[in-house]
């Protein structure tokens, strides 16, 4: 029997619903509206894309966006010190840095200049901090958008072998620390593991989080896994082959439609809650 699909879309779409409302509650109390500002380095056309649709979703919600374009040479400090600014800005609740940066900006210290308060992104080490403790603070979308999605289909994770392939700041390595935080027995697999199959075949849930198309083989799963895919590789392509999959998953997300909306509905959410606890 095929495997029954995680629908992202449909998960994502009730999540932003409920996030409309929190906005609107939060506009009739204090007659302000949430404010993402979005910083973004450079020309590509790739990130603009991701940048105007993310400011066209928040219009959605009816959170405000600030679009901050910095030129392709843009500094560091330059950088840095604009963050600051935003971190420093009353009116701004959220703050997103496009990335990747340019290979001259070192990425870090951007996102540290981003104040924890205000990083709905969840790339700051505060927040990462705060996920590994199991301590309030925003999570890394991805990664949150993952757990509402195993949480929306109902699937245990207590005492559960999970799989994590890919080790990535942003993706790989919170995913693991929440599946740890839910008790799950978490495995990381990356580009040096020698036994990948062999891992694979023993995990009740696998998360796919390479950007390398159909690495992980439907054979590989044991019957009955629960697979989520995170990659998103040219040509629709995930990092599972999923024709495959699905016939020996018990859950599986399709790519398009599975992780991908739930990332930018966690960033709405994120931003709206930084703006009731900013008040
Ligand atoms: P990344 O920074 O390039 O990290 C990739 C990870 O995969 C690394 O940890 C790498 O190991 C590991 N890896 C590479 N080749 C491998 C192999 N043959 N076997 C096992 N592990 C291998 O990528 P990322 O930013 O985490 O993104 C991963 C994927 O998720 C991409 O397809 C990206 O497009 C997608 N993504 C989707 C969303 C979404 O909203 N849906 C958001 C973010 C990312 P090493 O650490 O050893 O190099």
């Amino acid at each position: 029997m095929p495997a029954r699909i995680m629908d992202g879309t449909s998960v994502a779409a009730s999540l932003l619903a409920e996030t409309a409302q929190r906005v609107k509650d939060f506009v009739a109390r204090t007659g302000r509206t949430p404010l993402l500002a979005t910083a973004l380095v450079g020309d590509d056309p790739a990130s603009h894309t991701y940048v105007r649709m993310k400011s066209a979703r928040c219009a959605r919600v009816g959170i405000a966006s600030r679009r901050v374009a910095l030129p392709a040479e843009t500094t560091t400090d330059d950088l840095v010190a604009r963050i600051a600014e935003l971190s420093a800005d009353p009116a701004v609740d959220g703050i997103l840095l496009q990335h990747p940066v340019p290979a001259h900006i070192d990425e870090r210290a951007a996102f540290e200049a981003i104040a924890p308060d205000k990083d709905v992104d969840g790339v700051t080490m505060h927040s990462f901090a705060a996920m590994a403790f199991g301590e309030p603070g925003f999570h890394s979308c991805t990664p949150g958008g993952i757990l509402r999605l195993l949480d929306a289909y109902d699937v245990p994770l207590t005492g559960r072998r999970a799989v994590v392939i890919g080790r990535s700041p942003i993706l790989g390595k919170p995913v693991g620390m929440l599946l740890l935080a839910r008790d799950a027995t978490v495995t990381y697999c990356h580009s040096k593991t020698t036994d990948l199959a062999a891992t694979v075949a023993e995990a009740d849930i696998v998360i796919a989080a390479v950007g390398r198309p159909e690495l992980v083989r439907g054979a590989w799963l044991k019957p009955g896994a629960v697979v989520v895919d995170a990659g998103y590789n040219p040509g629709n392509i995930g990092d599972v082959e999923y024709a495959a999959a699905e016939h020996r998953a018990s859950l599986i997300t399709p790519v398009p439609g599975g992780v991908g909306p739930m990332t930018i509905a966690v960033l709405l959410a994120q931003t709206v809650q930084a703006a009731e606890t900013r008040g």
